[in-house]
């Protein structure tokens, strides 16, 4: 399988190549904003990933780590 996937959405999960336009492996929680709507989605690899959806379309904003096990949850937020 070579790849020449259709970048042009945006890209792909690095972890696990899973495309940002595909439906998400996992929604977590859905939020709506004045912007937009904030999406917490989980990717196929254990990934969170907070995606912004507004007029421009959809951005991934943030993404995490593949689930590890030696990390899980402990230290989810690193601020
Ligand atoms: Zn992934």
């Amino acid at each position: 399988m070579t790849s020449t996937a259709d970048r042009r959405a945006g890209g792909a999960c690095p972890h696990c190549g899973w495309p940002d336009h595909a439906e998400p492996f996992q929604v977590v929680s859905r939020h709506t904003t004045a912007a937009g709507v904030t999406v917490w989605t989980r990717c196929g690899c254990g990934s969170l990933q907070m995606r912004v959806v507004d007029a421009t379309g959809l951005r991934i904003v943030s993404r995490s780590r593949p689930a590890d096990p030696a990390l899980t949850s402990s230290r989810f937020c690193e601020r």
